[in-house]
């Protein structure tokens, strides 16, 4: 047909030239799939007589330290403890300086059982009227066994107060889950953001299903006894194993991480929200009802209209199950819950939402899919300045291994995605802007793998220079496509 083949060969390199160009302007996003494959240590649970999970010396000593935000604003502190042999006491010694305990608190102590294994003697401890930004130091339990801590409150809440979250998900508790922790402590973060799936004792059987509880407990008490850990409760919290005739839900989670719902008028420990510097942050549970007259769905609307950006401009929501996910694992769980919230999200502009349950990192664009219903035919995500950015951080290493699989292709809204160990930071400079990075357990290096800037969305302000510069990245993107295709 053609009378020239030099012209048809030049009209098929056009043809291949605009197909390229084509592609970008369908597919917009040109997110990236990480093609890294760490070398991976076993994903086996670190041995119960490692000194990872050493037993504090002496009778009695309190062991398991934990803490959390035990109020709205970040002026009280819960504090955990466990002890093994006896009750013991139930006093917390607490002060500015570690010389002299001014204060004492009074707690409270629990137990219980599961199956055969019967819990150690848990105490839990108020300690509220506390300064802002200050460093306190406390003591717990008696004589020679006595164990002393400290951690730093936040500075009060205000639009411009900066501050430094971690966010960690399904640790676990194997060599990966430890890399993960010693990485997150050297990173500056001052209170974790926990997605859910703590320990993995529910993968036990039996009387080992308490022992693994207590062994998580201890592990991360080299964190979780100096900065609060703000918990969310995944499907290993669930725990119900009706062959050893164990059916509460959530009853060993319940028992040990206390957490201050009533502060924000939440009537379950499972949801609730706290505001800390500059922060809101809500919590939400993928394993409570949450669908439309729900409690949790009452609960969760109030608590928006609480939100004040004029004194804290991020607003920020954790839970288990991603929302956005392009991972073969877990896929489709969270459509739901996007099914009932989503619009919710966009309403308010929320800034993230952080969740885990996929062994996996993945960062989505700005999008949401909130036209869609079951009849209208607008079944895919678009691009919403409105909407919160979707981040899974599901990969702090537990004996379940990395989710591996991702969808082919990477759909448009997925930014950046990657089967590997870490944990994230947000950091807070301002009221405009966070710093955000991902950070891979690069064998025994911490690196920063994936990091943004994150514009606040009630002051960032700057839509239109970000336009900009996205269009630029996207024009960059599209070059080092073409010339890596060798086009
Ligand atoms: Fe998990
Ligand atoms: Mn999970």
């Amino acid at each position: 047909m053609w009378k020239d083949k030099g012209m048809g060969l030049m009209l098929l390199h056009l043809q291949l030239v605009s197909f390229v160009f084509l592609r970008f302007v369908y597919s917009g996003s040109a997110g990236v799939t990480s093609r890294f494959v760490r070398s991976e240590w076993p994903s086996t649970d670190i041995p119960l007589d490692n000194e990872a999970f050493a037993v504090p010396k002496g009778y009695n000593a309190p062991q398991q330290v934990h803490i959390t935000q035990g109020d709205y604003d970040g002026k009280a502190v819960l504090i955990t403890w466990v002890t093994a042999e006896a009750p013991g006491s139930n006093t917390l010694h607490y002060g500015k300086s570690d010389s002299n305990y001014e204060f004492t608190a009074e707690g409270t102590v629990t137990n219980y059982t599961f199956y055969n294994y019967q819990s150690g003697f848990i105490h839990h401890s108020l300690v509220d009227c506390l300064e802002y930004d200050t460093k306190y130091f406390y003591k717990i339990g008696d004589g020679e066994s006595a164990r002393e801590f400290w951690f730093q409150t936040p500075p009060e809440i205000g639009p411009n107060a900066a501050y430094k979250f971690g966010i960690i998900g399904d640790l676990g508790q194997t060599y990966n889950s430890l890399s993960t922790v010693e990485h997150y402590m050297r990173s500056g973060g001052q209170t974790v953001l926990f997605v859910g799936d703590l320990s993995y004792a529910d993968r036990y059987k039996y009387h080992d299903c308490g022992v693994r509880w207590d062994t998580w407990g201890r592990f991360v008490e080299r964190s979780t006894a100096y900065q609060p850990w703000i918990w969310s409760a995944g499907n290993h919290e669930i725990e119900y194993m009706p062959y050893m005739g164990e059916t509460a839900p959530f009853k060993s989670y319940l028992h040990r991480y206390k957490t201050p719902f009533a502060a924000s008028n939440s009537t379950d420990p499972l949801w609730y929200a706290i505001r800390r510097a500059s922060a809101h942050i809500i919590v939400l549970s993928s394993y409570s009802p949450f669908v439309k007259y729900t409690p949790q769905w009452r609960w969760l609307g109030e608590e928006l209209k609480r939100v004040d950006r004029e004194k804290t401009p991020w607003l920020i929501v954790i839970m288990h199950v991603p929302i956005y996910n392009s991972n073969e694992a877990h896929f489709m769980e969270g459509e739901s819950m996007r099914a009932v919230y989503e619009s919710l999200f966009v309403h308010y502009k929320v800034d993230v939402v952080f969740a885990g349950h996929v062994h996996a990192y993945e960062r989505s664009y700005r999008i949401s899919n909130i036209h869609y219903n079951v009849s209208s035919g607008d079944r895919y995500p678009v691009p919403d300045k409105s909407a919160p950015v979707y981040i899974t951080v599901g990969d702090g290493g537990n004996q379940e291994g990395l989710a591996g699989r991702f969808r082919d292709p990477q759909p448009d809204y997925s930014a950046f995605r990657e089967a590997s160990y870490g944990h994230s930071t947000l950091e807070i400079k301002n009221r405009t802007h966070a710093i955000y990075h991902w950070n891979r357990n690069d064998d025994g290096k911490k690196v920063a793998t994936d990091s943004f800037t994150l514009y606040n969305q009630y002051w960032g302000g700057n839509n239109r220079r970000r336009r900009r510069k996205l269009k630029k990245n996207y024009l960059h993107t599209v070059f080092a496509e073409v010339f890596s295709n060798g086009l």
